[in-house]
């Protein structure tokens, strides 16, 4: 997709971007969960207490595996799926009382493509466009498709499209009405790599147009791309949330490894203030530290390895990845 059709996205967005909040929330978060619970009617509690506000503007993402409870907590928010007990707010208005001003402030993207259908592209997104009561706007509409590289297609019928040309048409029937918030809910399950690239550059256009994103993925690589702060989801609960930026300094390690001139049987018990690990032939130590910490001790550490009498040809560090981050943290809290 040329980077030109991307970045009417923006215009789109700047154009469309009106003020619903009720005048007593202008500091309020754009979104507030509060206490939030859902049993389905089986008896499975898919979420646990979930509390979370989020700042207009903001890009965050929700990592969790499947079944986590990520679009069930999605769908509450847009009115699909009822709460069992808590409490959603968009720009101070209720989900449920107030419903018809929050669901027309959002646009969801959902994981399930449904699009088989006889209607063609045109007539999909203007009759989306209706549903939240807006007056009909043909140049709107034709922004939008234009920035999602869809304009050429607005007559075909949607079963005669590519998935990846599906997958865009659901952003545009999401941004036909010209929503603030915008979910995605893992936008990019099953595209391919182009079109991963393209959404991760229209969502940064939307961002810096001031719409709020929220999406879900499973792809950590991608959460670590494009969000201001993640959130973490497990059986239901929610784990953490974290600036990405200081989760990766809060929670990552790194290390140092020393690939050594000559094998050594042991380490040195005079090494063994150190985290240190020899490999199983001997010819690798490996010094795991905090990146959080004052210090390193890289500097004492190789003057008492000088002392022992232990010489290394080569030295490399590794830090780990929001992927290692979040594999540990799901684990342990399983
Ligand atoms: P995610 O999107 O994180 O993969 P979901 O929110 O779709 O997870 O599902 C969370 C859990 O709730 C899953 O175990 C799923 O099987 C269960 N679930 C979803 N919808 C229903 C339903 N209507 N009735 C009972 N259980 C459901
Ligand atoms: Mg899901």
């Amino acid at each position: 997709m040329a980077s030109v059709a991307i970045c009417l996205v923006v215009v789109i967005a700047l154009n469309s971007l009106h003020n619903p909040s009720p005048m007593n929330a202008a500091a309020a978060p754009i979104l507030r969960i509060e206490n939030l619970n859902k049993t389905f009617d089986d008896g499975f509690q898919a979420l646990k207490n979930i509390n979370l506000d989020i700042q207009k503007g903001e890009i965050i993402a929700l990592l969790g595996p499947n079944g986590a409870g990520k679009t069930t907590l999605i769908s509450i928010i847009c009115g699909i799926v009822r709460p069992s007990s808590g409490r959603v707010t968009v720009a101070g208005f209720d989900i449920i009382k107030d419903f018809r001003q929050t669901r027309s402030m959002i646009g969801l993207v959902p994981q399930e493509l449904t699009t088989d259908s006889f209607e063609s592209v045109w007539d999909t997104i203007a009759f989306s466009r209706g549903l939240f009561g807006k007056a009909p706007d043909a140049a709107h509409l034709e922004k939008v498709l234009r920035a999602l590289s869809l304009w050429d297609r607005k007559d075909s019928m949607i079963m005669k499209l590519s998935g990846g040309m599906k997958r865009r048409l659901l952003i545009a029937k999401a941004l036909s009405h010209e929503p603030s918030i915008l979910f995605l809910d893992e936008p990019t399950a099953g595209v391919d790599v182009n079109l991963r690239k393209d959404m991760w550059q229209i969502v940064a256009e939307l961002k810096a147009a001031g719409v709020t994103i929220i999406l879900t993925t499973h792809y950590i690589d991608e959460a670590e791309e494009i969000a201001d702060r993640i959130g973490v989801i497990n059986h239901g609960e929610m784990i953490l949330v974290e600036e990405k930026s200081k989760l990766m300094s809060k929670m990552g390690k790194k290390q140092l490894l020393l690939d050594l001139c000559e094998s050594v049987v042991t380490i040195p018990s005079s090494l063994s203030n150190y985290n240190l690990e020899l490999s199983e032939d001997g010819n690798l130590i490996t010094y795991t530290f905090d990146t959080q910490g004052d210090r390193t001790g890289i500097t004492s550490l190789l003057d008492d390895l000088k002392l022992a009498n232990i010489q290394f040809r080569d030295l490399n560090t590794t830090q780990s990845s929001l992927e290692d981050i979040f594999v540990n943290l799901v684990s342990e809290s399983s």
